[in-house]
């Protein structure tokens, strides 16, 4: 029998892409046959990495993925998530939980998406151990002052290449 291609979008601000974030992506590839990782930004807020700059960064990072068969696209979107999804035929929304708050926030979120578009299911991934302590704030504070943001970030991503 013919399968449909399993199809997830992994939409974050990614600012910047963590190690953290390359965990879920790495435990969604055994789940989905194509990933969507998809750069959520608002006009009105400056982030720390520009749109098209986290973008580069992932795809650098995936690089080694994508070179070993991975069918991952990265993109940047504006607009709500189920529209990327449907423009793009995702079924699946992948989000990574790391604390109860997390799965507060999420599940809300995972609700109100599945009201606006019913055939869309949202996957929550538990962080793993070595990894649930790191975000994208942590990152930046240690980048902003000075520290050494390495550990945090994937291994073949050197971040001063991509702050000017
Ligand atoms: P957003 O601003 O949309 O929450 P983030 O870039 O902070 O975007 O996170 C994107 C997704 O990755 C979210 O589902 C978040 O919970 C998850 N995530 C972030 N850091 C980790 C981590 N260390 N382990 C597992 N999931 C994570």
């Amino acid at each position: 029998m013919a399968m449909d291609k399993r199809t997830a979008i992994f939409p974050g601000s990614f600012d910047p892409f963590t190690l953290g974030h390359m965990d879920v992506l790495q435990s969604a590839l055994n789940l989905f046959d194509r990933i969507y990782v998809a750069v959520g930004y608002n006009h009105l807020k400056r982030g720390f990495l520009s749109p098209q700059t986290r973008v580069r960064l992932i795809n650098d990072a995936v690089r080694p993925l994508v070179d070993a068969g991975a069918d991952i696209e990265v993109l940047s979107y504006t607009g709500l998530t189920v529209d990327l999804c449907r423009e793009k035929g995702a079924d699946f929304i992948v989000r990574g939980l790391r604390t109860t708050t997390d799965f507060e926030l999420e599940s809300v979120i995972a609700q109100a998406n599945r009201k606006m578009s019913p055939g869309i299911v949202t996957v929550f991934i538990p962080a793993s151990h070595a990894y649930s302590f790191i975000s994208s704030t942590v990152v930046r504070d240690v980048i902003v002052n000075g520290g050494d943001a390495a550990p945090f970030l994937p291994s073949n991503i050197d971040i001063n290449k991509y702050i000017d």
